[in-house]
């Protein structure tokens, strides 16, 4: 394929959002919180684990852990045990006390509202504040997680595997409201349609804007239909 112009890359994105938003009209953060506190556990807990397996966990957790005081309020071995299913639990109980001392400290027990604050948290990066700032207050950020790396590259997007920079070449690509739609349709899309070892290419809505789709199926879409 010629090498594509930015414009035509940035045309492709809004086509591809579009779609995706109409195959996808429920598409939504996969954990459950009901405030940014809980959003912030929940995606320390999701490192390298399911949201399912997280959301299974976090009724109970939450039930017993309202505040940054009371996950400092145990000791680390039963917390450790309270979020033991949610794999490398003693990292993640470390973490979690960690960041709640740094909340308590630093900002009066509440979650910061800002990347630089969040990021400067212990287990916290990129992916999890995006997270919180763009599901809690809709505060524009790209979440780069395992689909939206895997899924932004097979459709030409970037070429990049670090994921800051995967991050500001799909900044490039789209408009600052669509940031945080990017990141649920893209998730939805990677668990329903184009899963990793076997995407389903002829089911896929935008197998006419994906380069990769030769791949499944043994001929070029992109363009076919337009
Ligand atoms: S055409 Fe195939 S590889 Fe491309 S996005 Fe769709 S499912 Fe994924």
């Amino acid at each position: 394929m010629a090498r594509e112009s930015l414009q035509r890359k940035r045309e492709r994105v809004v086509a591809i959002l579009d779609t995706l938003a109409e195959a996808y009209p429920d598409a939504r953060v996969g954990l459950d919180f009901t405030t940014p506190f809980e959003l912030l556990i929940a995606t320390i807990l999701s490192a390298q684990c399911t949201d399912e397996r997280v959301n299974q966990v976090t009724p109970l957790l939450f039930a017993k852990y309202r505040t940054p005081r009371d996950y400092l309020g145990v000791p680390i071995e039963e917390l450790e045990a309270d979020i033991h299913s949610t794999g490398f639990y003693r990292n993640k109980a470390r973490n979690i006390q960690a960041c709640c001392r740094e909340l308590i400290d630093r900002f009066d027990g509440e979650v910061p509202t800002t990347l630089d604050d969040l990021v400067s948290l212990p287990g916290v990066g990129r992916k999890t504040a995006n997270c919180v700032l763009s599901n809690c207050w809709n505060i524009p950020g790209i979440t780069v997680d395992t689909h939206v790396t895997r899924i932004s590259r097979l459709l030409a997007l970037t070429t990049a595997t670090d994921a800051v920079k995967i991050e500001h070449d799909l900044m490039k690509l789209m408009e600052r409201d669509r940031w945080n739609s990017w990141n649920h349709l893209i998730i939805s899309h990677g668990r329903r349609t184009c899963i990793a070892r076997r995407p389903k290419c002829d089911l896929c809505p935008i197998i006419d804007h994906c380069p990769s789709a030769h791949r499944q199926t043994g001929k070029s879409h992109i363009g076919a239909r337009r």
